[in-house]
């Protein structure tokens, strides 16, 4: 396993479930629900298995599903994206990452990420032989400074990647920060990649694809996952969409990857896209009232956090009760309280890592009793 550095080391998010499973912990840790999501979806993979959808389903994905995406992209963000050349569907977002940075990257490429970054990036920046270059995220708002990512963004940047809402912070970026990425991506001639999946949970705010910004399509791949939208995270079901030339490149990496995945599970998606507003915006109240529950409990604690407007996450700093070593303070969190979390640092460069030190990533996407019983745990400390 690669870490966020790309050195070699155990993910951050099967020790902490490990620590949580072992301990009896509430696992606020790795990010996935604990509820099932929605029962048409569910049926319709059972229903796909008994109808014999259990073959190598087409390279690109199943029809249906490339359609089905395609009416997404049209139905909330107006954008009108070709199903048969424009879409590729993958195993997870994981894919539609690896896949494209390997398919667009070439050894010293640059990459810039906003860190913290999700872990995985690191770790397939390095797979790809790309350099990562950084525009940091800071509390309290973890909005990045516009100057610092125009002077990290250069001739040799190949991609920014973004990733918007954001994981581990639950910032949204500003549109003006998308528009200036498009900016930079003409100037210096780069690609962005921008992985959304946790587009459908935002809260109060909409979602703003940056592909729908003027001069950004012809250089954007957009990656979502139906396992945030249906909380299905181990069906591991994802899509990217963006120009055909680009999507024919990454599905020539693809197909030597996984080649395919998840047959039954592709057709169960596209019920899930199929269903109607109201269902998309329940998914984002419900989740907007668990994070409450949990920020509510983290502040009481003692903690002090930024609100997060999006993703599954929220950032507590845990310097305010003392704690300064958020990895030391994650080993122990479970004897102290009963709840496992995620150091920040697991998202950061080493060289960077003091400087988030104190900073803990907690889930909030767990059944509002859990989140209750994590808040009861948390007011020990
Ligand atoms: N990107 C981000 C920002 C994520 O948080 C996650 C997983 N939670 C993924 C990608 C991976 O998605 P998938 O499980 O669909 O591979
Ligand atoms: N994306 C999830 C998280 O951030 C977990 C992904 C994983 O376990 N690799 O918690």
């Amino acid at each position: 396993l690669l870490g966020a550095d790309g050195s070699i080391s155990a993910s951050i998010f099967a020790e902490m479930s490990a620590l949580a499973a072992r301990t009896g912990a509430i696992n606020l840790g790795q990010g996935f629900p604990d509820e099932d999501g929605p029962a048409a979806v569910l049926d319709a993979a059972r229903q796909a298995i008994s109808d014999g959808v259990n073959q190598y389903p087409p390279g690109r994905g199943n029809p249906q599903l490339l359609e089905a995406i395609a009416r997404h992209q049209q139905r909330f963000y107006g954008l009108t994206v070709d199903p048969g050349t424009e879409i590729l569907v993958t195993a997870g977002a994981t894919e539609a990452l690896s896949a494209t940075l390997l398919a667009l990257l070439e050894p010293g490429d640059e990459v810039v990420t906003f860190e913290p970054f999700y872990d995985a990036y690191g770790g397939l920046v390095a797979l790809a032989g790309g350099v990562h270059r950084t525009v940091r995220l800071r509390s309290p708002d973890f909005q990045p400074d516009l100057d610092e990512l125009a002077a990290v963004v250069n001739d040799r940047t190949r991609i920014i990647l973004i990733n918007n809402p954001h994981n581990p912070t639950g910032t949204v970026f500003a549109r003006e920060t998308l528009e200036l990425i498009v900016t930079l991506a003409h100037k210096h001639d780069a690609l962005i990649v921008t992985d959304e999946v946790y587009e459908h949970l935002t809260f109060g705010v909409a979602h703003l694809p940056v592909a729908t910004l003027a001069g950004a399509r012809e250089r954007t791949v957009t990656i979502s996952s139906a396992g945030k939208t249906f909380s299905t995270t181990g069906w591991k079901i994802g899509w990217l969409s963006g120009p055909a030339a680009i999507v024919t490149a990454i599905l020539a990496v693809k197909q030597f990857l996984t080649y395919v995945n998840g047959a039954p599970f592709q057709p169960a998606t596209v019920v899930g896209l199929g269903l109607p507003d109201s269902y998309y915006a329940g998914i984002a109240s419900d989740l907007q009232a668990k994070r409450d529950v949990l920020a509510g409990g983290l502040a009481a604690a003692g903690f002090t956090l930024t609100v997060p407007q999006g993703s599954y996450f929220i950032v507590a700093d845990a310097a305010a009760l003392g704690h300064a070593d958020g990895v030391e303070f994650c080993r122990a969190l479970p004897d102290l309280a009963g709840v496992v979390g995620i150091p920040i640092t697991a998202f950061c460069l080493p060289e960077h890592k003091a400087e988030y030190a104190s900073l803990v990533r907690f889930a909030f996407c767990k059944r509002v009793d859990v989140l209750e019983e994590a808040a009861a745990r948390l007011a020990r400390l």
